[in-house]
């Protein structure tokens, strides 16, 4: 049993080298492309900053327990990191360096005036309590306090933590600060200076990517038959809209199992089942495992839960004809040019999952002028920012005969280039 899961671990350390290192060869390859010297890849493929902290929390029962997290922040030359905390029991200090190097990519797709960051905390919030979680939440905060603030470096939510989580987090710096700063931290609730949309914002930004995606393919959405992995945020806020848009999703699923029924699946149930951590397949005997699912008949598949699912191994019997990834880092490098190959459209994470921070975005920015927005505004704006990347990206992969990943770092490595090379620091 032991023996089982120290290979385990090292099995899962393997994959996120292997994430860290293919995600440094497209970089590698975007600046290439654009023509930049070694140096300048030299700068970029890890952060330039990555802090490790031990954060003591009293338990519930009495004992004391020592948690480690990290903050990667990736590349400031544009303006202050960002990007969120996850909270996962298979959080490691390399998959924190990829998370942080998606985050700048994603700022530069978008066009945000931000480098990327990202942090983590290994531990698995489905065993706490709630008073465990708050004292986990505001103890980071305290270790990582040198490193962040409101123009320095901007976290926000990711995996399993959420605008409670958020509230504590502002609450915490805001006492440290001795002033109310709720621009140290996005994602919070809406009475606490978040933003309107910002919930539902990365899901928004899926389905739009899908739409644009499906016009290029002449498909309709509407009676499209999609497979959604994963019932967390994205997962779930997006199976609503393109339930509610007309399409079929004929398959969810959670980090224990799958549903998958060709006639369209009840998501309004569903979404009222689901636990806060996106979990329902629990309470239905007829599942299918998210193997299976991926390989599922459907038109689209989106992969909304977590690193390395689509790989070499099952790439070949993906039946979508679009893979629209909502996960960070979902599909391996291999898998990206057998799908390609195979003439399916792939449209990629720093591209598709940049809906939240755009809306992150918009959340600082009524923080520091302390005026705020409507929903529809905050839409309109997202849509805007989505469908111009989108179009850019996809341009750029056709003008140059690249996939749609490689097409997506081009554009996202640029600004941050260019920036560290007007500061004189490449
Ligand atoms: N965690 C989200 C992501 O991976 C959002 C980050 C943010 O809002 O800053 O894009």
């Amino acid at each position: 049993m032991v023996a089982e899961k120290a290979a385990d671990s090292t099995k899962e350390a393997k994959k996120q080298m292997d994430v860290l290192s293919s995600t440094q060869a497209v970089v590698k390859n975007a600046l290439e492309k654009l023509g930049y010297p070694d140096e300048v890849y030299e700068l970029l493929k890890e952060p330039l900053r990555m802090m490790t902290v031990r954060i003591p929390i009293k338990m519930d029962d009495g004992s004391t327990k020592i948690f480690t997290g990290y903050r990667a922040q990736h590349n400031d030359a544009v303006g202050p990191t960002k990007g969120g905390i996850r909270f996962h029991p298979d959080v490691t200090e390399t998959e924190v360096k990829a998370l942080s190097m998606w985050m700048s990519l994603k700022a530069g797709i978008v066009d945000l005036p931000y480098g990327g960051g990202k942090g983590g905390i290994i531990c698995d919030p489905r065993d706490m309590s709630f008073r465990e979680l708050e004292a986990l939440s505001r103890g980071y905060v305290r270790a990582i306090s040198q490193i962040v603030g409101p123009t320095k470096d901007i976290p926000a939510p990711d995996v399993f933590t959420n605008s409670q989580i958020m509230a504590w987090m502002m609450d915490e710096y805001s006492r440290m600060d001795e002033f109310n700063s709720p621009g140290f931290i996005t994602g919070k609730p809406i009475v606490l200076g978040g933003s309107h949309g910002r919930e539902s914002a990365t899901a928004k930004g899926v389905t739009i990517c899908i739409n644009e995606a499906a016009k290029k393919r002449n498909m309709s959405v509407k009676g499209a038959k999609v497979i959604v992995q994963g019932f967390g945020n994205a997962g779930s806020f997006l199976s609503k809209f393109l339930h509610d848009e007309g399409a079929i999703v004929v398959g969810i699923s959670d980090a224990y199992g799958a549903l998958y029924d060709p006639e369209g699946l009840d998501i309004d149930y569903l979404l009222d089942r689901r636990d806060s951590f996106g979990t329902v397949t629990k309470l239905f005997n007829n599942t299918i495992s998210n193997k299976e699912l991926l390989e599922s008949e459907c038109d689209i598949l989106v992969p909304a839960a977590v690193e390395n699912q689509i790989t070499e191994d099952n790439a070949h019997n993906i039946k979508a004809s679009i893979v629209v990834e909502a996960a960070n880092g979902p599909t391996t490098m291999e898998a990206t040019k057998i799908l390609t190959e195979r003439g399916i459209l792939l449209v990629p994470d720093v591209l598709a999952s940049a809906g939240g921070v755009t809306v992150s975005y918009f959340e600082w920015v009524q923080n520091n002028q302390g005026y705020y927005w409507s929903e529809e505004e905050v839409e309109e704006k997202l849509y805007a920012t989505m469908i111009k990347a989108f179009n850019a990206i996809y341009d750029t992969a056709q003008t140059r005969q690249v996939d749609m990943r490689l097409a997506a770092y081009m554009v996202g490595v640029r600004k941050m280039a260019e920036a560290s090379r007007f500061r004189g620091w490449v």
